[in-house]
């Protein structure tokens, strides 16, 4: 017997034993939107009779060099047999035919990016039964022109325009504005047109056997899997390739059949907000992709309840029961036919990041979810929405007064965006990718093939189309802010231009949209830092704090960065990187002076000048950690990075020269040459500093064995700040943190001076500060003879930064703009190892170095303080190696909170 490659939709149970009961896995084998149609069945939803072709089927379809796998021919037959007695009617037949509709359905669901066609079974024949069953001689036809048409663009792939000429003709010849105003005759007219366009462009003629249009609609399906636009889908949204679609095979309903009948898209909460309440759009007397395409002026769902109160009634009740069944937001279609309410489909809704924590936090509260699955819910990359850019209020309300608020439409993916106006998907992803310019794509309404253009995009703004429109959909799931049906909105595509409120704009010229409000302004708008304490994100991230092992820390400077790392939920300060201090206006000459002198007095003069700035930097900090560790790291860069530059110097000496050639008096002659000299010094040390490869260089912890007093004085700062501070009731915890250490014996002697000197400022003060001293772990051989230094490190905090670096042996600043780029582009690395950590090399460092160091001390702690710290895969092999904390930007902060709460989440569900 062959195999199965066809459920029935009551078959669900057969399907679910076959994968071993995973629903996961029957999404899998049926797709989501073919599982989803046999659990409707299961739970009594009213669903139009039909069955599913396993993506099975569809991969040894294609694997076998598109041929039909054995027994699946006889198994859509004998499917189809069954559906036709649940029916009543019959494929084929001349009198009471059976409809039926072809659709495409992958695990994940791809909104648009693979093939449907309806109307199946329609010929000159059945036609003639349909008319008899519907009496409605115009629906009749233009069902049947929508049968020859679909068939010509998407299995046959004759372009569309070809089919529009002939709408556009027919229109105009009958003097009407809109398709719906077309008669039956009209269509029959169109019919024939089409049919000769199919054979243009098909060579061979429309196929009038209702099971030859099966089998190529279910084989265009098929290959629509590997189509360029569901391709480039499944590459933006990591859906693996080798999935396969399902096809669901359905019987007809029909949405166009009168007022009595509509077909509606219906999302059960707002898509946009998240707030509990039913949004969608519908249309009477109509068919599903007409709502989709945002061609006809869609009605707000709430008024069905005024048009059709019995069928709303029934509409709302299944809503609620889905969405209770699923447990999560549903995204529905249905139709009315002639007061019959079918579901068509069911399927998670795609929303914005505000949209999905506000949804997770309140079924939590409805209690339909645990906390743990409304943390595992919403992605890091999710809360990082919430801290993009938006529009200063200052620059809108100048840009309201000067008269710049072009027009207000639907406001359905919100954030800010501001970029030239590009009219075509090509041109924006030319514009954005090659040409590095920030675009908004500007369209009448978006198609699947537009989705690349809307990608490369910063935001998207249509003249037509609702809230469940094709490009407020893609917008919503990619979080670019969007702006729909702005019907003031005029797009001449000839011009390539748009005009609004008599004010036109080129292709080209800057526009600014606030997807927020819905609203859209000439020029560029200031945007500003975000501010995110949306009260849903704060809950879930509490929840987050109560599932998470990792500490989240900060990297910061300054007490601004402190204060925003706090409020973003940061548990202390991972690191300080005192250089960053030295290069301010006031403080960089002593620093130069500090680096240029010989003279040992000058040297501790400059050092006595820098002390109280970096005092008050760190009582800064302290004040706002209060009682939370800092982690303040000792000077790292090579000195030379604090010089002026070689050549500027060589430069200014030569000019110099010229000048004291051509010096009037003793006087002038005297300064030029003291200058001369000056520059001259500088000059020389600026050489005597210079390094073929200064990464590798006099830094870190060299630098501070190389000048005593700079340890000195920093330690000086750090423990007087603390003294300071502890007398006003501040509860200081200053780590101290050598970097770059390679030997225990750099830490010995740095461990020397800083006593010393600690204790000195202790007495000095007449009080008692607890301090520690730690090392970065950012060199090979300080992971691998981390037990030797733990002997006098009290913890360690990894520097992936540099460990990266020299572990893989390349130079990041040089490597990120060149080769990397192309290891990546050939798939040689498959990540760049400085955005998302190396789990088998650097990773196996860091296991090395945290074993080895708590076998020693097996309480230490151990951090991570590289720009890894932000990434959330990188969090997660941080939890793996079982790091006390991770310390990342303050902005990333949140998104460490809940990446941190996945990794222990997945760890304990594993
Ligand atoms: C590191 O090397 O990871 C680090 C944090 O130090 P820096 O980036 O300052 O070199
Ligand atoms: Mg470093």
């Amino acid at each position: 017997m062959s195999k199965k490659w066809v459920y029935r939709f009551d078959e669900v149970k057969q399907a679910e034993e076959y994968v071993g009961g995973e629903w996961e896995n029957v999404r899998g084998l049926l797709g989501g939107k073919g599982a989803n149609l046999s659990e409707m069945v299961l739970i009594g939803v009213p669903v139009p009779p039909g069955f599913t072709v396993s993506t099975e089927a569809c991969n040894a379809y294609l694997a076998s060099g598109e041929t039909f796998p054995e027994g699946l021919r006889e198994q859509i037959l004998e499917a189809l047999r069954n559906v036709e007695e649940s029916t009543g009617r019959k494929f084929g037949d001349k009198k009471n035919p059976l409809l039926i509709s072809c659709r495409s359905g992958g695990k994940f669901s791809m909104p648009g990016m693979m093939d449907t066609v309806l109307d199946i079974g329609l010929n000159d024949e059945t036609v003639k039964g349909l008319l008899e069953m519907t009496g409605d001689e115009r629906f009749v036809y233009d069902s049947y022109r929508r049968l020859v048409q679909m068939f010509g663009s998407v299995v046959m792939r004759a372009p569309d325009e070809a089919f529009e000429e002939v709408l556009t003709a027919a229109r105009l010849k009958a003097g009407v504005e809109t398709d719906a105003e077309l008669t039956a005759d009209d269509w029959k007219n169109v019919t024939v047109k089409f049919k000769a366009i199919f054979r243009r462009y098909a060579n061979r003629d429309f196929p009038t056997d209702p099971y030859d249009q099966l089998n190529l609609a279910t084989e265009a399906v098929f290959k629509s899997w590997n189509g360029k636009r569901a391709v480039d889908y499944r590459n933006a949204t990591g859906i693996p390739h080798d999935l396969g679609t399902a096809v669901s095979i359905q019987t007809m309903v029909f949405g166009n059949m009168g007022n009595d009948s509509a077909t509606s898209i219906a999302l059960t909460h707002n898509g946009t907000t998240g707030e509990n309440r039913i949004e969608g759009d519908y249309l009477t007397n109509a068919q599903g992709e007409d709502v989709v395409a945002g061609i006809r002026l869609t009605n707000e769902i709430s008024k069905l309840k005024a048009e059709m109160p019995a069928a709303y009634k029934e509409f709302e009740q299944y809503a609620q029961e889905l969405e209770k069944h699923y447990r999560d937001m549903q995204d529905v279609e249905f139709t009315i036919e002639k007061g019959k309410f079918w579901m068509l489909q069911t399927r998670d809704g795609k929303r914005t990041a505000q949209a999905a924590v506000r949804i997770a936090v309140e079924m939590v509260e409805e209690g339909l979810i645990s906390r743990e699955e409304a943390v595992l819910r919403v992605s890091p990359e999710q809360v990082d929405v919430f801290l993009h850019p938006q529009f200063d209020q200052n620059a809108i309300k100048a840009a309201k007064t000067a008269g710049d608020m072009l027009a207000k439409g639907i406001n359905v993916s919100p954030g800010a965006a501001f970029g030239v106006i590009a009219l075509e998907a090509d041109l924006a992803q030319k514009w954005a990718n090659e040409e590095g310019k920030n675009v908004i794509m500007v369209r009448p309404e978006t198609k699947p093939d537009d989705v690349h253009g809307m990608l490369a995009s910063k935001g998207i703004l249509t003249s037509r189309g609702g809230r469940t429109s094709h490009a407020a959909l893609v917008a919503r799931q990619f979080g670019k802010p969007a702006i729909v049906g702005v019907s003031e909105l005029e797009i001449d595509l000839i011009k390539r231009e748009i005009s609004v409120k008599g004010r036109v704009f080129k292709e080209g010229e800057w526009i600014s949209i606030d997807g927020t409000e819905g609203e859209f302004y000439a020029g560029k708008l200031e945007t500003i830092v975000p501010d995110i304490k949306d009260p849903y994100l704060m809950t879930l991230l509490s929840w987050a704090d109560e599932f998470r092992r990792l500490g989240v820390w900060a990297n910061a400077d300054y007490p601004v960065d402190a204060k925003r790392a706090l409020e973003y939920g940061a548990e202390g300060i991972g690191l300080c990187r005192t250089e960053h201090m030295f290069f301010e206006t006031e403080r960089l000459p002593l620093v130069q002076k500090m680096i240029l002198t010989d003279i040992p007095s000058e040297r501790r003069e400059a050092l006595d000048e820098l002390l109280p700035f970096q005092r008050d930097d760190f009582i800064g900090l302290y004040r706002v950690m209060d009682g939370k560790s800092v982690i303040i790291r000792l000077i790292d860069p090579p000195l030379n990075e604090f010089l002026p530059n070689q050549v500027n110097l060589m430069r200014e000496l030569t000019e110099l020269k010229f000048l004291l050639r051509d010096a009037g008096t003793l006087d002038e002659m005297n300064e030029l040459l003291d200058k001369i000299e000056e520059k001259r010094h500088i000059l020389r040390r600026v050489e005597s500093l210079h390094e073929s490869n200064p990464m590798l260089g006099l830094r870190g912890v060299r630098l501070a064995i190389h000048i005593p007093e700079l340890t000195a004085m920093q330690v000086r700062a750090i423990i007087e700040a603390a003294c300071i501070v502890a007398k006003e009731g501040v509860e200081a915890h200053p780590e101290i943190m050598i970097p770059l250490t390679i030997h225990v014996n750099e830490l010995k002697s740095q461990r020397d001076i800083l006593d010393v000197e600690a204790e000195k400022v202790m007495k000095e003060h007449g009080i008692e500060v607890p301090y520690k001293l730690g090392t970065m772990i950012e060199l090979p051989r300080a992971a691998l003879v981390a037990d030797q230094i733990a002997e006098y490190a009290e913890f360690f905090s990894f520097g992936t930064n540099d460990l990266t670096q020299t572990v893989f042996g390349i130079s990041r600043d040089d490597a990120e703009a060149s080769f990397l780029i192309k290891y990546m582009a050939q798939g040689i690395l498959t990540e760049n190892p400085f955005a998302v950590l190396d789990r088998d090399g650097v990773g196996e460092l860091m296991r090395i170095g945290v074993q080895k160091g708590r076998s020693v001390r097996p309480d230490l702690e151990c951090g991570i303080c590289g720009e890894h710290a932000g990434n959330p895969e990188s969090i997660h092999i941080c939890h793996e190696l079982n790091l006390s904390y991770v310390s990342s930007a303050p902005f990333q902060i949140p998104i460490a909170r809940l990446a941190a709460a996945h990794a222990a989440l997945r760890d304990k569900n594993k």
